[in-house]
């Protein structure tokens, strides 16, 4: 699928690793300036050098935790200073919690909670002015399907996630008036970061990653029968983010291989 996005400025938080990565590649790709951050320096470096072929100048990277308000409000100021304005915001920064009731305490709900909600509220207060002055502003976050169909094992993200689900909506039709469309994306299980570092804490020794991620979509009974590639989702996320969904906003696109129960 090809884009046109010359002349658009997109940011991608979590741009440094698995579907923020893809979501950033796809950007560029299309023609569009693009921001990256994340927490760790050397992970950014890696991923400016893994977008060296398609970047042409056109990329910009910062670490930034987006649960700073201070750190985002900087990276809002870099991103204004270094592109002039703002139309697609990714909120894609974060990671899950597999903790059941049992074994979350309020220590780790508080944190799971602020991560799911601030990761998202922090970016969109800091670069809503530069979107209000795009005339084809988008904020796309990426969600899980937990949001709508709660696993026990991931009882704090799944909360989380249906709360997140509940936001998007309440921005899409707030930002409406201003001329910025919010959606998202419903993950089922993508390979990223996080699967290889559970692999790495989890997998039996001499089990190689593809047979360990190929026995995972199996007893998760997951219809296309394989773990979606980063690349999958960051279409979803540059549909959304371009004008070719021009007339949707408050919507969630699921990517989860078949793997939804909803009708
Ligand atoms: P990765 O671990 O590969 O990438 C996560 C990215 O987010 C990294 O760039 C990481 O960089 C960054 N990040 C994490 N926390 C922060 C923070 N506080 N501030 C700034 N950057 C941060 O994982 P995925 O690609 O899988 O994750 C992308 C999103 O998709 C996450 O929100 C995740 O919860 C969601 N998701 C993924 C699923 C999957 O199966 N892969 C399923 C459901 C949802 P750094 O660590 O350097 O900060």
């Amino acid at each position: 699928m090809h884009f046109n996005l010359n002349e658009r400025c997109a940011v991608v938080t979590g741009g440094s690793s698995g579907i923020g990565l893809a979501t950033a590649r796809g950007l560029l790709e299309a023609g569009a300036k693009v921001a990256i951050c994340g927490r760790n320096a050397a992970r950014l470096e890696q991923a400016s050098e893994a977008l060296a072929d398609v970047a042409g100048g056109r990329l910009l990277s910062m670490t930034c935790n987006v649960l700073n308000a201070d750190e985002v409000a900087d990276f809002a100021d870099a991103v204004k200073n270094r592109f002039g304005g703002l139309d697609i915001l990714v909120c894609n920064a974060g990671q899950g919690r597999m903790s059941t009731f049992a074994d979350t305490d309020d220590a780790a709900w508080r944190e799971e909670l602020e991560l799911k909600f601030f990761s998202v509220i922090h970016p969109v207060r800091a670069f809503q002015p530069m979107l209000e002055m795009s005339n084809a502003a988008a904020i796309v976050c990426v969600n899980s399907l937990l949001s709508r169909q709660p696993e026990p094992h991931m009882v704090a993200t799944s909360a989380a996630r249906a709360g997140l689900l509940n936001l998007i909506r309440s921005l899409a039709g707030e930002f409406a008036p201003l001329g910025i469309r919010v959606n998202s994306i419903l993950l089922g299980l993508v390979d990223s970061g996080q699967w290889r570092r559970r692999y790495e804490e989890n997998a039996a020794a001499g089990e190689s990653y593809e047979d360990w991620t190929s026995a995972l979509a199996e007893r998760k009974s997951i219809p296309l029968a394989r773990l979606g590639r980063p690349e999958e989702p960051a279409n979803a996320i540059l549909f959304l983010a371009s004008p070719l969904s021009s007339y949707t906003t408050g919507s969630a696109i699921d990517v989860s291989g078949g793997l939804s129960r909803h009708v």
